[in-house]
């Protein structure tokens, strides 16, 4: 656990690199575990006062093409300012190119920091760019075909009515 104050207090500057392995929340959502994750981070106060980290992270990690399902190489980037905050109330003052980080006891763990950058960068869904994909989705949607399929299938309630009690059938 690093304490903010006072790294902020020396201007420290920490870099660094990890695997998806080191990771654990991270690691779920990854299609495998090869990769590799860069981190830097900055420490200074702003002209108010603040505790400010610079955190610029990079990463070329693993991710499922939600097309194919096949494993795809991704690469991440993010950049962020976060400004120290010991109360939810502080949040609100803060200017907007500065994101809150809440920290009571000023103390934080610097992979759980780089983990959450790379939470909030991640896409919901990759896909592969355009041919290079194993999947092409046009065969899939042929409108005269789905049509077809729709005709041919019994209206399931046109079946409830039948097995109505009283019903005249
Ligand atoms: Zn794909």
């Amino acid at each position: 656990m690093l304490d903010v104050r006072k790294a902020a207090a020396r201007g420290a500057v920490m870099g660094g690199t990890l695997k998806p392995l080191d990771l654990e929340r991270l690691r779920p959502l990854l299609a495998g575990d090869e990769g590799m994750i860069t981190a830097e981070m900055i420490f200074s106060r702003d002209e108010e006062g603040r505790f400010v980290i610079d955190v610029v992270v990079q990463a070329d990690i693993l991710t499922t093409c939600q097309r194919c399902l096949e494993a795809m190489p991704e690469h991440l980037s993010s950049e962020s300012k976060l400004a120290i905050i010991l109360t939810d109330e502080e949040a609100v003052s803060l200017p907007k190119n500065l994101d809150p980080l809440l920290l009571k006891d000023g103390l934080f763990s610097v992979w759980e920091l780089v983990e959450d950058e790379l939470m909030l960068a991640m896409k919901p869904f990759s896909y592969h760019e355009t041919g290079t994909c194993k999947r092409t989705t046009m065969s899939f949607f042929d409108p005269l075909v789905k049509e077809d399929i729709a005709e041919d299938k019994p209206n399931p309630f046109n079946v409830l009515e039948q097995l109505k009690p009283g019903s005249k059938h």
